[in-house]
């Protein structure tokens, strides 16, 4: 593979008992190297073909739907202003913790509380059920979206943002 090889990737993949096939490590090199945490498949597939190393959609796609079934990605289900579910992935490389969701940038905001962790698996263990390594984002609009809606004289419960970046449910 052309470039720089990222030798954290490839240990990621074997913490995790994971054979680095090429897919798989052009992926965890892409969430390592990007500026944002969370992304969407569309992005990744983006980031992989400007990579131009020669991957298929496909296999790539597959490596993506993989990690996050066998654990180093997590992924994050987010409902749009119009109901549409969004799967945002992300290294499974922090403690569990939840999201929240501006429905009109599309921006992530990421909440650690061990106490609400520790209350929400008491949940699921009195009910019997394992938790899934996925989190719903629970939406709203942030704070300088309120100030564009304020700006743009719309009452913030109205204001209607460009769509968010994908649909994909993954
Ligand atoms: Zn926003
Ligand atoms: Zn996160």
């Amino acid at each position: 593979m052309p470039g720089e090889k990222h030798p954290s990737s490839i240990q990621l993949l074997e913490t995790h008992r994971l054979s680095p096939n090429a897919a798989r490590v052009a992926l965890m090199e892409i969430l390592l190297e990007s500026p944002q945490r969370h992304l969407t498949p569309e992005q990744l597939c983006a980031a992989m073909l400007k990579r131009n190393d020669g991957q298929s959609i496909s296999s790539f796609k597959k490596a993506i739907y993989d990690l996050a079934d066998l654990g180093p990605l997590a992924r994050v289900v987010v409902s749009d202003r119009k109901n549409r579910a969004i799967t945002f992935y992300e290294l499974a490389d922090q403690p569990v913790h939840r999201h929240l969701y501006c429905t009109r940038c599309a921006g992530l905001a990421e909440v650690f509380d061990a106490t609400l962790e520790q209350t929400i698996r008491q949940h699921f263990l009195a009910h019997g059920l394992m938790p899934a390594k996925a989190d719903l984002a629970l939406p709203g609009l942030c704070a300088d979206c309120q100030v564009a809606l304020a700006a743009e004289g719309r009452p913030a419960a109205e204001g209607v943002g460009p769509s968010a970046p994908a649909r994909f449910n993954g």
